[in-house]
């Protein structure tokens, strides 16, 4: 038998060509977690060690509610005049104050009018704007939607259930400020406290409508709920045969995500509904609200990675708020650090038309702006979907998928064949982003309403 020589192997590595140039640093910033106990730089919480800060029995506890309060944790740092300024802004809110140590901590204190924790949960009197005339308590009309209180059935087959109204926080921009939190000043509250015969009459509801498939668990907020309860829902809602899907809503991970490493109980209890979801093949996650980039430290991406490792999957809802997540630039951060901590980001809200926060909304236009921009930074199932909750029960809708926008008056009509056939939704754009010449003419009672017809016939004649 001959021999053949062995093929000749080369081992010279052939240079790569890159097609790409590489990536400055920024592009990788939604990496750069904070991390090390930077809450020790707060006056009140430099002696706080990790265990007692990562206690979420101890956040809640040392949760500011007062100014007295906050002035005694941040003592020195804020500059002159802050504190007063809050305190005209609290006296005209329509939300209780709330604020976690976690929040408090990632606030610069130094520069608190531009900071994005500060803008969404303390209010101050100088950043105050009119409101539109066309806000309201309540935009969303999901009283008029409730069979039974504190259960919204709009969509077909999804329901709201609101099982209690507190929160580990209060935001400023709640939707709901005409029943979360305490009452204020200017706002009296339709209260909606735990009440297990409430909660019975709203299984009963969704028992009796076999078209009923997806039930939200919101509030308030599902973080406040006990570990029993939980339970107790989770269990009575899979055994309606009709749902298929539910979600537990829950401000929480952003705002105190240390309760996901330290409240055993609840992350237990919420665990075993996932898991019995899965045996009965149910879809059972959680969907949280960050706002901003900042919220998210190594504290929530260790909270995530437990979330995670329990199979629990954690979708994202954004609200638009001027000065927090307002420009392309923190709008992909944000988008790019919930991707990188297993959180996928779902919606982007149009802010709210609430009452007594114009200071935070920002325009349809906008959206489409920063949407556009977005899109592409990252893989699709990571993209958010923007959209403009439809005042008056019309349920979100694509923010670009207007009948009709006039971007002078800021008047955008929606339509939502499938949820409201016929009707006619419009949206309103805050009047600071308008020119003088339209903030004159929305203080004209006779022009609002040629305004707001004018936009309705225009739609009516596009919508199909
Ligand atoms: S956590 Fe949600 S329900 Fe509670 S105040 Fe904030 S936005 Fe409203």
């Amino acid at each position: 038998m001959s021999s053949q020589p062995l093929p000749v192997v080369s081992h010279d590595v052939q240079p790569i060509v890159a097609k790409k140039p590489p990536v400055d640093s920024d592009a990788l910033a939604h990496r750069d977690l904070r991390r090390g106990p930077w809450w020790q730089k707060i006056p009140a919480y430099k002696a706080v060690d990790e265990a007692t800060f990562l206690d979420h029995a101890w956040q809640a506890k040392n949760s500011i509610t007062k100014v007295a309060k906050l002035v005694e944790t941040i003592q020195e740092l804020v500059p002159p005049g802050f504190i007063e300024d809050l305190e005209g802004g609290m006296k005209r809110a329509p939300m209780s104050v709330r604020v976690s140590p976690y929040l408090v901590a990632l606030i610069d204190w130094e520069h608190p009018f531009e900071d994005p924790e500060r803008i969404q949960f303390f209010p101050l009197a100088s950043r105050l704007l009119d409101d539109h005339p066309k806000l309201g308590l309540d935009s969303l009309h999901e009283q008029a939607d409730a069979p039974v209180p504190g259960l919204t059935h709009r969509y077909q087959d999804k329901a709201l259930f609101l099982p209690l109204d507190t929160c580990p926080v209060y935001c400023r921009f709640c939707t709901r400020s005409y029943a979360i939190g305490l009452d204020t000043d200017e706002v009296e509250k339709v209260h909606l406290r735990p009440n297990e015969d409430r909660w019975k009459r709203a299984y009963q509801y969704i028992a009796s409508r076999p078209e009923l498939e997806d039930i939200v668990i919101s509030g308030g907020d599902a973080y406040q709920l006990r570990a029993q309860h939980i339970e107790e829902i989770g269990e009575a809602l899979l055994a309606i045969p009709n749902v298929r899907r539910m979600r537990f809503a829950t401000k929480g991970p952003a705002v105190m995500p240390m309760k996901i490493l330290t409240d055993d109980a609840w992350l237990d209890a919420l665990t075993r509904v996932v898991e019995k979801g899965r045996r009965v093949h149910k879809d059972v996650v959680l969907h949280t609200h960050f706002n901003n980039a900042g919220e998210i430290t190594g504290i929530t991406e260790a909270a995530m990675r437990r979330l995670f490792e329990r199979g629990i999957m954690v979708r994202n809802q954004s609200v638009l708020i001027r000065g927090v997540n307002d420009t392309v630039a923190s709008m992909t951060l944000l988008v790019k650090r919930l991707g990188h901590v297993n959180v996928h980001p779902y919606y982007v809200y149009v802010h709210d038309m609430v009452q007594g926060v114009e200071d935070l909304r920002t325009s349809v236009d906008t959206a489409i702006f920063i949407e556009k921009s977005v899109r592409g930074s990252t893989a699709g199932f990571n993209t958010p979907t923007f959209v403009v909750d439809a005042p008056g029960g019309g349920g979100k809708r694509d923010a670009h998928s207007y009948e009709y926008y006039d971007r002078d008056t800021g008047v955008s009509v929606y339509s939502a064949p499938s949820v409201k056939p016929g009707q006619l939704f419009p949206y309103f754009d805050p009047l600071h982003q308008l020119s003088t010449h339209q903030q004159r003419r929305w203080a004209d009672p006779g022009e609002q309403k040629v305004m707001v017809e004018d936009a309705l016939s225009k739609a009516r004649g596009r919508a199909r």
